[in-house]
């Protein structure tokens, strides 16, 4: 049997997994784990690219069991897909350098993705580090560790998988081939927006629905999201295209003659907003609650979460230390290093 083509993707650990998650690159993690041998990076190296103080790596643990327990309750199955943990995986620190010597500061500094990192965590120009304009090189290092094909991810990460291309476009020229040139996979919704209308739900930015919300807490989310601001009462036609609220029922109600029923209603000023957000946050609630049950199940199971990201870094472990010899002995790397031990007296 042809062996499996490779998948990795993943998340920093900073905060609980949302919406946005799902439909952006979760779904497709969950859809594609029988067709591809998959691995899940908690990439929690790179939150240092804007948290690296002692506070924040004290959140990690929290936030790490938060994050395994969303991919779970997702659908995740560690039976099938490799989850684990990137500071425990040496290699990486090792491919990151390597590839440092292949790409140039003004390809990375001019990515729009960097500039908006560093604005969300507040930093001027002046205070943004090395590390930071880095993170796609150490992302490409994730995603070439396992030799992988295919990255689902949401939008706002495509730059980033193309940086990943030119690495390893650069190392085969340089070195010869030994790493395949990966492709993003962008989800149904490439980015999802925010219950505030901001372009992109983000745990950083306080518009998000988490996938571990309870019910009420998604009910008061969606009865104060943004909609049409021109729309002062029911009676008056609205917007529903960019419209947030007609964004995620397109995205979590699959009822689409009941959403085709009250887009046209609202563009008619026949509807009311608690009607549409009602419908919403029931369609939200019935979506998640699937979830909502597996992450009890899982959350219970004691040692579990620390069981799957054991394994998995042990997987990911002897799979990343076999990409790196190969690309150290392709640079001539290790040769010297023979050279050292058979020579020595
Ligand atoms: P942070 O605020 O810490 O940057 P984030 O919410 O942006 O968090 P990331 O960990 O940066 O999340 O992203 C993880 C993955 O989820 C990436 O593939 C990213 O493209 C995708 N993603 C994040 N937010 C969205 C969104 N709103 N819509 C679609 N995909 C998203
Ligand atoms: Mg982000």
């Amino acid at each position: 049997m042809a062996e499996k083509k490779r998948i990795l993707t993943g998340d920093r650990p900073t905060g609980k997994m949302h919406l946005g998650h799902y439909v952006g690159t979760l779904k497709n993690r969950v859809q594609l784990q029988d067709e591809y041998d998959c691995y899940f990076i908690i990439a929690d190296l790179h939150t240092l690219t804007t948290k690296p103080q002692k506070k924040y790596i004290g959140e990690l643990q929290e936030n790490i069991r938060q994050m395994v327990l969303d991919y779970l309750a997702a659908g995740i199955d560690p039976e099938k897909s490799t989850i684990y943990l990137q500071s425990a995986v040496h290699a990486v620190y090792e491919m990151n350098l390597i590839f440092e010597m292949l790409v140039t500061l003004p390809r990375l500094s001019r990515l729009p993705s960097i500039k908006e990192m560093a604005r969300n965590a507040q930093l001027d120009e002046e205070a943004v580090p090395f590390g930071l304009i880095g993170y796609p090189v150490l992302q490409a290092a994730d995603i070439l560790m396992p030799r992988s094909h295919l990255v689902p991810v949401g939008k706002d990460n495509e730059s980033h998988v193309e940086i990943s291309r030119e690495l390893a476009r650069r190392f085969n020229k340089y070195y010869g081939k030994v790493l395949p040139i990966p492709k993003a996979k962008i989800g149904d919704v490439p980015t999802l927006v925010g219950t505030d209308g901001q372009a992109k739900m983000s745990k950083s930015l306080n518009n998000a629905i988490f996938l571990s919300d309870d019910g009420d807490t998604v009910r008061k989310k969606v009865f104060s999201m943004y909609t049409d601001p021109n729309r002062v009462s029911a009676d008056v036609p609205g917007k529903v295209e960019g419209n947030p609220v007609f964004i995620y029922h397109d995205a979590f109600n699959p009822n689409t003659e009941e959403v085709d029923d009250l887009k046209d209603r609202y563009r008619t000023g026949n509807v009311g907003d608690v009607e549409v957000k009602k419908k919403l946050a029931a369609a939200i609630n019935t979506f998640l609650d699937p979830m909502r049950e597996r992450r009890a199940e899982f959350a219970a199971r004691d040692g579990y979460v620390e069981e799957v990201l054991y394994e998995g870094t042990e997987r990911m472990r002897a799979i990343a230390n076999e990409t790196v010899q190969k690309m150290k002995e392709a640079m001539g790397l290790s040769q010297l290093w023979g050279w050292i031990e058979s020579g020595k007296k």
